[in-house]
């Protein structure tokens, strides 16, 4: 900890969802503004915080050593733990993990003065960085949180325990937010939550919502982080004639199988999620549908297996996460019968990700040898790298600093994650 005469250095660092990045960058800017000094999760830092996450227990190991890993870069550092994982086991984080401090969900709010009341204080200092640049320490794309909270309680999901209830934040709120992160210089907002289609604020539901963003701040691009398939509807999509709204929509299928999404307790069948899909393709055909999938549930028979896999080859996904299912405690398929072996799991995985590849590659693959406008995000050994509306990731070589530009390439070769582009004039 250093001596009092200089900010103490905060590191905030974040695992899981888009929420958790959300709230991680709302987080740094508020310690910002208290007087602590930002730096990265990979520098040394006199606090560490790790916005944790538990959705499988994958996520968990995942905390578990991000924090050992902190503790190992600065054996002196006070360890902060605040977030699901938090939540769901602050013994285990206290007591074995050894971390300092732990505020679930219920009490993160309140990691200002817990920080200040255990000695880690902030000093004034007067190189303090613009609120805008701080924030920059964690992402380029900013996040802002919109809802928070589930009531749907899938069968095999923690996260309404972790979480709670459905809260979504006043418009007024987020139209301040969003103006705030356009004059820090921020070209894309990303609007999370943990179902953002439940947004509910004095009668504006989420289209409402997006109506005032576009209506009354200056946005250049606007993204959804994902909604469920029930939540399209034909008003909904006709938002995107303005093309400032990204054409991504992040629908999580879990699975194609209507044996296994009933006893998900998902509540659509496979059929639904198809239309869904189609209403989005009819109206935006250049549009990236990526998704979850979960493997191995419970009493996943080898033939509901391959229904999902076959619906999700005909899908055309532009990306698919693939999860082997991780029993959580306290979730009600923890206790179903008929666990599926890890050895099936492994397999199933497998051949799901290779769908997974070659459907990303097809999706690319259409738009070889089109001009297309790019955000871009971070340089790395001259290569720069950024995101179209439509998710997919360039590349072009340029010594220029295009970071936080959006600018026109005509994209080219499909190479590693994404596809190589070609700057179509000198950037400026
Ligand atoms: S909708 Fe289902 S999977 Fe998503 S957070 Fe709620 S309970 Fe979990």
């Amino acid at each position: 900890m250093n001596n009092g005469s200089e900010a103490a250095t905060i590191a905030v660092d974040s695992l899981g969802c888009k929420l958790n990045q959300a709230e991680a960058e709302l987080l740094a800017r508020q310690l910002a503004e208290a007087g602590y000094r930002l730096v990265s999760p990979d520098d040394e830092a006199d606090i560490y915080v790790l916005n944790t996450c538990t959705v499988t227990s994958l996520a968990d190991r995942k905390c578990r050593h991000r924090l050992r890993l902190a503790r190992r870069h600065n054996p002196n550092a006070r360890l902060v733990a605040i977030g699901c994982l938090a939540q769901r086991a602050p013994q285990e984080l206290g007591r074995i993990e050894g971390v300092d401090l732990v505020l679930g969900n219920d009490h993160k709010s309140r990691l200002l003065q817990s920080l200040s009341k255990s000695g880690c204080e902030a000093t004034p200092h007067a190189d303090r960085h613009p609120t805008g640049q701080t924030v920059s320490v964690l992402r380029t794309r900013t996040f802002i949180k919109v809802q928070e909270g589930c009531s749907s309680f899938c069968s095999y999901c923690i996260v309404p325990v972790v979480r709670g209830g459905e809260k979504s934040s006043p418009v007024d709120h987020v139209l301040a937010e969003v103006r705030r992160q356009v004059s820090a210089g921020y070209k894309e907002v990303v609007l999370t939550g943990t179902k953002i289609g439940s947004y509910s604020h004095n009668g504006d539901g989420l289209k409402g919502l997006l109506e005032h963003i576009l209506a009354d701040t200056g946005v250049a691009r606007l993204r959804l982080s994902s909604l469920q398939p029930q939540e399209i509807t034909p008003g909904l999509i006709r938002l995107w004639q303005d093309d400032r709204l990204c054409r991504h929509f992040h629908l999580a299928l879990q699975s194609g199988s209507d044996g296994v999404l009933a006893r998900m307790r998902r509540r659509y069948s496979v059929g639904e999620y198809e239309r869904s899909v189609s209403l989005i393709r009819a109206a935006l055909p250049e549009a990236a549908i990526t998704t979850d999938v979960i493997v191995g549930f419970p009493g996943e028979t080898e033939s509901e297996f391959q229904q999902g896999y076959d619906f999700c080859r005909r899908m055309d996904f532009a990306r698919i996460h693939v999860f082997p299912y991780s029993p959580r405690q306290d979730t009600e398929a923890a206790g179903m019968p008929g666990m599926v072996a890890d050895r099936i799991k492994k397999r199933r995985s497998q051949k799901m990700l290779a769908l997974a590849e070659v459907s990303a590659q097809n999706f690319r693959q259409q738009f070889l040898g089109k001009i297309m406008p790019v955000l871009w995000e971070k340089q790395t050994d001259g290569i720069w790298s950024g995101l179209t509306d439509n998710y997919i990731k360039v590349y072009v070589k340029s010594d220029q600093d295009l970071r936080n530009r959006l600018l026109p390439v005509k994209l080219g070769e499909v190479r590693r994650d994404g596809v190589w582009g070609e700057m179509i004039a000198p950037a400026r």
